[in-house]
């Protein structure tokens, strides 16, 4: 506490003594003093064990102390705490630079929040004096995949390095950059890895992954967040980087599997998302090879580039630079088992194949050195992050000004380019929508993420671009480039006061345009004909998977000056201003006409799996109780004595039943709910309980309780049907209690999901897949299997029901246009 007031008051003095220096001079001032390597303490000295060897792993609490430690003893690093995880941990972030930019950080963050907005800086000679005195601002973030741990071990060495070291290189960086270095956006996650590692060891366990998931909500999702902002991580980080910080490079460390390259980082694969601009490619391609270069120089075999890895999804930790002007690099190392060496295979290698790599033995220009197998330890993985991140911050220090101009230049053109006639030059919310805690929650992500949206005051008179649907409803529309798509333009129309307005022309216009618009992923088959797995999910505009509706605006009549807008500051205003349920605690959408409770199960199984973490995050955010169930209870009688309903989230059926196999797991993880478990499920309903199943656990009841449905898309080769991740729509009898609310037409979110045919006519329908123009958002190959078959379905079983979900209802947190089925179906089971 009083080490933070001290800095505070030591930066602000700086401010005030280099604010009235020539900001030219302020960039050749000589480093004033060196730091005091003996003084600083290494994280040997301070953990018991040097980072990075074999068997050893720091805890969180042991590297928030190191970072502690080293803020105290170094005037070249400053730590902040930023937030705190969801589980209630510190999140930091250690500062790193020279001592006189350590003093002056306020006057470079007002730097950069103006080389962020064009619009504040009026004249070239302001522009000149900011990239002469900027500095370059990079940030580093390790292991916010728990598993692929070793990055944040080794983040005390790479901030010690920073620390001590005296040679010119490492000056050139501290004079010319400054590091925001995260050494772990998930330390709820490094516990887990950390606790479960040191259990493990020396048992037959040792090494492997723990059976939970690493983020209390999300697991490995915890890096599918960055656009909806529902974690309090993702809320945090994003704050630090694009409302105070801005990097112009954003440097995400991870892992990947252990038999393949030993390193990937850019250049990419394809396809390029079409809102990246091209210079950003083309610097993530010249950074990645030049840190595919030092790696090589350094006698590093095994570096893979332009493989696997798209920038065609949005919502990663290195995307989102992308959307913000910024360069975002990917490294994905090998993998150890957690801190334990393995052994690799030329067999093992000469089988591993990607995208864009056949085979990890051979040689290709993009794998021109491959690695011939052998031992793999954590520190051969620490020492290539070690370098990549050292060659990155050398690029940055050496073309300081570049980058600054570059990013400068990109939030200019965001601002200034030319819309030609019909093209959308905004986004419209318009008031009065009935579905104010989704209009609440896309306002407040995209506040939340540094966009700038605008409140009616009155109301406006626009011309609407086509509908999204019409952009998009053709083949070969789908397959070109629907910029080029004509718009079809109506007639001026009047828009409400209270409205909400989000225009184009602002630095992140092409944020804008990734979330609002509709992703037509290219159509990409292999030789063989089957589907090309892109990297993440296909499609994913807010708008539509939260059942919001936001037109484009081609025209205004009103001008510049007629306008009443007010900027709305504070993603809390927006919650204020929609009086949301969400705001109220104890308030839940859940209709209970009775007295007594209905009290919900969600079944969380030994195997952790994110769609149950998401299901329990939307039930906390919609304070709807439950209780979690695990696999042991299963096996016990009397479910219907403690619930009304139970949820079986996304889950293969065979996972549901057999779970951990004992081989794998310490004896307490081992198993499923078992043929028991099924059975007292099969008693639970015929009692009168409901089963509720989302996507890939439908098969559980369908097949194990003979219910009158097939999945009419199981076993489909990917040359006759694919869809990943995508937004499709559905047409729903919303005259069925279980509909109620909903609009006919209803998007929901479709992830290599289900669709259902009905075996007799004792299967009550509640929502099909629409009969033509059924894909919305991302990537559909053979519409016809899906077309009008079953979404949405309920099925009596003695005195109870199941009901099926065959897409995701509740996917990631995000699809909010679907949640108010969940709450229905809920409510519906009052007695
Ligand atoms: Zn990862």
């Amino acid at each position: 506490m009083i080490r933070l007031r001290l800095a505070l008051i030591a930066s602000l003095l700086a401010f005030f003594v280099l604010a009235v220096v020539p900001v030219a001079s302020v960039a050749q001032r000589p480093a004033s003093r060196t730091a005091q390597a003996g003084a600083i303490p290494s994280p040997s000295a301070v953990l018991g064990f040097t980072p990075g060897d074999d068997k050893t792993i720091a805890d969180w609490g042991q590297i928030n102390n190191y970072f502690t430690r080293l803020d105290q003893a170094s005037d070249r690093v400053s730590v902040e705490t930023i937030g705190q995880s969801t589980l209630k941990r510190p999140l930091i972030v250690a500062f790193i630079s020279a001592r006189e930019n350590i003093l002056a950080l306020q006057k470079y963050k007002d730097i950069q929040r103006q080389l962020a907005d064009p619009r504040t800086v009026t004249s070239d000679l302001q522009k000149n004096r900011l990239l002469a005195a900027g500095k370059g601002v990079v940030a580093i973030s390790c292991s916010i995949h728990s598993t692929e741990i070793v990055a944040s071990q080794m983040s005390m060495q790479l901030a010690y390095n920073l620390a001590t070291a005296q040679d010119a290189g490492t000056r050139e960086i501290l004079q010319n950059t400054i590091l925001l270095l995260i050494p772990s956006p998930n330390p709820d996650g490094v516990d887990i890895v950390a606790n479960w590692y040191r259990k493990t060891l020396g048992t037959p366990y040792e090494g492997r992954e723990p059976p939970e998931l690493y983020h209390h909500y999300a697991g490995h999702d915890d890096n599918r967040d960055w656009f909806m902002l529902n974690l309090k991580e993702t809320q945090a980080i994003t704050r630090l980087f694009w409302h105070e910080w801005f990097p112009e490079i954003v440097y995400d460390v991870h892992q990947q599997g252990a038999t393949g390259s030993r390193l990937f980082i850019p250049p990419f694969f394809d396809p390029p998302n079409p809102n990246i601009d091209p210079l950003l490619l083309r610097e993530v391609g010249l950074i990645g090879h030049k840190v595919a270069a030092d790696l090589q120089a350094a006698g590093f075999k095994g570096v893979l580039t332009n493989a696997l890895y798209d920038t065609w999804w949005h919502g990663g930790f290195r995307t989102a630079p992308y959307f913000h002007n910024s360069i975002g690099i990917l490294s994905e190392a090998a993998s150890a088992r957690l801190m334990s060496p393995t052994t690799v295979t030329s067999d093992q290698l000469a089988r591993s194949s990607t995208r864009g790599m056949r085979s990890a033995m051979e040689t290709t220009t993009n794998f021109p050195d491959p690695w011939p197998g052998g031992v793999w330890r954590p520190r051969n993985i620490m020492d290539m992050e070690l370098l990549a991140a050292r060659s990155i911050l050398s690029l940055a220090a050496k073309y300081r000004e570049e980058y600054l101009q570059d990013f400068f230049e990109l939030g200019r053109k965001a601002i200034d380019e030319p819309v030609p006639p019909d093209m959308p030059i905004a986004y419209l919310v318009p008031a009065g929508q009935a579905r104010d805690e989704a209009v609440a929650k896309l306002i407040s992500s995209l506040i939340d993420q540094g966009l700038e949206v605008y409140r009616l005051d009155s109301e406006l008179h626009v011309t609407y671009g086509p509908q999204l649907l019409q952009r998009t409803n053709s083949a070969s529309e789908r397959l070109g480039s629907y910029r080029t798509i004509i718009a079809k333009t109506s007639a001026m129309q009047e828009v409400p006061s209270s409205s909400y307005i989000i225009f184009l022309a602002q630095p992140q216009r092409q944020n804008v345009l990734a979330l609002f618009e509709p992703q037509i992923y290219p159509n990409r088959l292999t030789a063989q004909g089957e589907a090309e797995r892109p990297y993440d999910v296909a499609g994913w505009t807010l708008p539509l998977q939260l059942g919001v509706d936001a037109p484009a605006v081609t025209a205004i009549r009103e001008s510049q000056s007629e306008r009443k807008l007010t900027l709305v500051k504070d993603a809390k205003e927006v919650r204020n201003d929609l009086a949301l349920p969400l705001s109220k605690a104890g308030e839940s959408p859940i209709k209970n006409p009775v007295s007594k409770p209905i009290r919900v199960g969600i079944y969380k199984g030994a195997i952790g799996n994110m769609d149950e973490g998401w299901t329990r995050y939307v039930f906390d955010t919609f304070n709807v109780p439950y209780t979690s169930v695990k696999d042991t209870d299963f096996r016990q009688d009397g479910l219907s004595s403690k619930y009304e309903v139970i949820i079986l989230p996304s889950q293969r059926a065979r996972d549901i039943i057999e779970g951990n196999p004992p081989t794998a797991v310490p004896a307490e993880y081992a198993g499923g709910v078992t043929a028991k478990g099924v059975s007292n499920l099969k008693d639970f309903i015929s009692a009168g309980g409901t089963l509720i199943c989302f996507d890939a656990s439908c098969e559980l009841p369908v097949k194990q309780f003979n219910l009158p449905l097939r999945n009419v898309l199981e076993g489909l080769k990917t040359s006759d049907f694919y869809c990943p991740g995508s937004i499709v729509s559905l047409d729903v009898d919303n005259s069925q209690p279980l509909a109620h609310g909903l609009p006919k037409a209803t998007n929901a979110y479709f992830i290599n999901s289900s669709a259902f045919e009905a075996t007799d006519s004792s299967v009550r329908v509640i929502a099909r897949y629409d009969k033509e123009n059924l894909l919305k958002s991302g990537w559909l190959l053979g519409e016809d299997k899906l077309r009008n078959q079953i979404a949405l379905a309920e099925v009596s079983v003695g005195k109870g029901r199941v009901v099926l979900f065959a897409f995701r209802p509740q996917h990631r947190g995000q699809t909010w246009a679907t949640l108010p089925f969940i709450w229905n179906a809920i409510s519906t089971s009052a007695k």
